[in-house]
């Protein structure tokens, strides 16, 4: 274990002597990448042509390019074909949805993906059911939040899919547990709540109405925090025994920290992923598999 300063040495310690599993989400990502690259290789040998990723990215904000950046950079790492679009604030949705359609018949894309957030004029939603359920890498067309539902074959968004392989990574079998999702988002709450049903758990999403909320994740054996409130799940919300998977990212002036509150619920639980480090590097590793999987589907076509 290497650590990069006294303080993340001192809560490697504390965790070892509590035994809590410091879930390490560089070193899964790392190693399904590593999968998805032996994985390319052979589907270039079958179909003598590799899997593509073509990623529309529009403004310049810096988050959402320091993502595709990142994007770009792991899908060439696997050996995808990757190709990032761009274009200024100002463009209009139009020429947007124009691409898109000519990427859904480009047979060199298996993957489309259009960076959000979305500067304020482009319709959201237009731009999602714009791009084809079988190009939809994102898992975000109202097409594939049906298959997932009814538990059909189609794309998962990547963030609940790469936080279900840690999940499953600690505890098997998930048979009778009772999972918490903290925030009901389509992106993150609501397909990871799908996910968890899937594996036969007992399933309760909170939000931001939900009355008792430290009471619903005392109750959980797993909890998934996705609500963008800086460690809001304190160490008093969570009993022993329980997995804690933040997906929370957010910019404080203490530097980037989850929704969970990390000192804290390290001390109780019997898992706890980090952030950053635990759920972010999964959910490019996810984008990467959805990607192949949706050129392998389209194989059979
Ligand atoms: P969102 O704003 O779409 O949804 C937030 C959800 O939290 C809502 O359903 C809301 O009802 C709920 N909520 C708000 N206040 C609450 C409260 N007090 N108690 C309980 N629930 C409450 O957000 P999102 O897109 O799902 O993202 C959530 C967080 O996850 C953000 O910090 C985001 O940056 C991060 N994120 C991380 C990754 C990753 O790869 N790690 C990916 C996507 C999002």
């Amino acid at each position: 274990m290497v650590y990069r300063n006294v303080y993340e040495a001192v809560l490697g310690t504390i965790n070892f002597l509590i035994n809590m599993i410091l879930i390490d989400g560089k070193k899964e990502a790392a190693d399904l990448r590593g999968e998805l690259r032996g994985e390319v290789l052979k589907l270039k040998s079958e179909h003598n042509k590799i899997p593509g990723l073509t990623v529309i990215l529009i403004g310049d904000l810096t988050p959402s390019q320091i993502y595709v950046r990142n994007k770009e950079k792991a899908a060439n790492e696997v050996g995808l074909k990757s190709e990032v679009i761009k274009y200024p604030d100002s463009v209009e949705e139009k020429t947007i949805l124009d691409k898109i359609k000519e990427l859904n018949i480009d047979d060199s894309v298996s993957g489309i993906l259009v960076q959000l957030p979305l500067p304020k004029h482009i319709n959201k939603q237009h731009v999602i059911e714009t791009i084809s359920p079988d190009k939809d890498v994102d898992g975000l067309h109202p097409m594939n939040v049906g298959n997932l539902s009814s538990g059909y074959q189609g794309s998962i968004p990547c963030t609940p899919l790469g936080c279900y392989f840690l999940i499953k990574k600690v505890e098997p079998n998930l048979r009778g547990k009772k999972a918490v999702m903290v925030g009901r988002s389509n992106l993150n709450g609501k397909a990871m709540a799908q996910l968890l049903l899937q594996e036969d758990c007992t399933v309760t999403i909170t939000h931001s109405k939900t009355k008792d909320l430290q009471g619903e994740c005392l109750e959980a054996d797993v909890i998934v925090a996705a609500v963008g409130i800086p460690e809001l799940i304190k160490g008093d919300w969570v009993k022993k025994d329980t997995i804690v998977i933040d997906v929370g990212i957010n910019k404080t002036e203490n530097g980037i920290v989850g929704d969970v509150k990390f000192d804290e619920v390290s001390k109780v639980a019997k898992a706890l992923t980090p952030v950053p480090g635990g759920v972010g590097p999964m959910t490019i590793a996810c984008l990467l598999k959805n990607t192949i999987e949706c050129f392998k589907r389209a194989q059979k076509k």
